[in-house]
């Protein structure tokens, strides 16, 4: 039976994950409580009023006009997650073969998000290996390469807030200026940084915030992303079907028809305290790096790290692989004997982790786990 080969997880539960995709969209209590009780297919469709951004029971509406207020921007549609509220951004705004600026850290999605439109993507470089580091100066120096290759200015510039691959933080506020100067709209993706830390579009200077629910807004149940629209686009982005007026037709009437959608409203008023303690996470994964660094794990990207998430290399681990009998699984195993999981199965020299919502206790017992693990088979 197919149920049986289904195994239980109880990674939360067991384990300090350290799984980036993972450590922020980790539930609450009452967050499991409410996607429990709305696990039946349309459950959230009870009192439906035509359009799942308009339901009153359970409070839609409302959460999302809180969560515009909480973003700094006027109009909160539901999407699939960051990458539909990209889709619907880029969809409603070119037309195939216009062309787009993009940095170069950008997610995958990002990416397919654009060859779906149909459009051209021009990326704005990094300084590479070993920090990988944007310069939003850089965006008006492709911005006038477009002009100059095209002839006219790209329709949409995109700027991954926190990349999901270095951890980077970029000056968002930098990328807007620039854009503002050609008149071009800017779309932050804030799949790493919303639910995280504070973001207020309007102080950025925003036009489109793309977020992740499940990623960064203690979300789960299913897919669960956020696009916010500053005021001047409403009627560019917000626009409706001719034949079924209720419906927004970025998508495709309704979005996230279910209990992610709990999950999201059920998490809100956490990730709302949270936030506030971003400097905190910030100081825990710089107290690992640092660690770890005396150990030979070195962290890639921009230093020091401004994000929970991290990318390191280390020779040192790679070496263990080479005489550890479980080869370079070994990593794998011998975490989890202490504790740990979530660095990706077979990595031992390049890898990513997550410190988010980690206790001090924790920080310290992930920074003695690898300590042991480097004195016990390292030489
Ligand atoms: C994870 C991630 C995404 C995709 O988020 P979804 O909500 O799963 O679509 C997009 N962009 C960045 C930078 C990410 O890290």
């Amino acid at each position: 039976m197919i149920t049986k080969e289904i195994e239980l997880r109880d990674w939360e539960e067991e384990y300090i994950n350290i799984n980036p995709l993972q450590t922020g969209g980790r539930t609450y209590p009452d967050t499991r409580k409410a996607i429990v009780s709305y696990i039946d297919g349309y459950s959230i469709c009870d009192w439906c009023k035509g359009a799942l951004g308009i339901t009153d029971r359970p409070p839609v509406r409302e959460f999302l006009d809180d969560v515009s207020k909480f973003l700094g921007m006027d109009y909160t549609m539901l999407t699939n997650g960051c990458r539909e509220a990209k889709f619907a951004v880029l969809h409603a705004l070119t037309k195939p073969e216009d062309a787009i600026v993009v940095d170069s850290n950008r997610h995958y999605s990002t990416y397919v998000a654009a060859e779906r439109a149909g459009v051209k993507v021009y990326d704005v470089p990094s300084n590479g290996y070993p920090e990988y580091r944007i310069n939003p100066d850089n965006y008006a120096v492709v911005i006038g390469n477009v002009k100059k290759e095209t002839g006219s200015l790209p329709k949409l510039v995109l700027l991954t807030h926190v990349d999901g691959n270095y951890g980077n933080l970029v000056d968002a506020e930098k990328v807007a200026r620039i854009c503002h100067e050609y008149g071009i709209p800017f779309l932050l993706n804030a799949a790493y940084s919303s639910g995280r830390m504070h973001i207020n579009g309007k102080k950025i200077g925003a036009d489109f915030i793309a977020a992740s629910g499940h990623k960064s807004w203690a979300a789960g149940g299913g897919n669960i992303g956020l696009l916010s629209v500053a005021g001047q686009w409403k009627d560019k982005i917000i626009t409706y079907s001719r034949k079924y007026e209720i419906k927004p037709l970025e998508i495709i009437g309704c979005s996230s028809r279910g209990s992610a959608t709990i999950a999201l409203m059920a998490s809100f008023p956490y990730v709302k305290e949270r936030v506030n303690h971003w400097n905190k996470e910030v100081e825990n994964s710089r107290g690992l790096m640092k660690e770890l660094e005396c150990l030979g794990i070195n962290q890639i990207g921009v230093k020091p790290t401004e994000h929970d998430l991290n990318f390191v290399e280390s020779e040192v681990l790679f070496r263990i692989s080479e005489i550890h009998k479980k080869k370079h699984f070994y990593l794998y195993y011998e975490l989890k004997d202490r504790g740990i999981v979530g660095i990706k199965p077979g990595l031992t020299r390049n890898f990513k982790f997550s410190t988010y919502g980690k206790t001090e206790e924790q920080i310290k017992h992930l920074a003695w786990a690898f300590k042991d693990i480097v004195e016990k088979h390292g030489n």
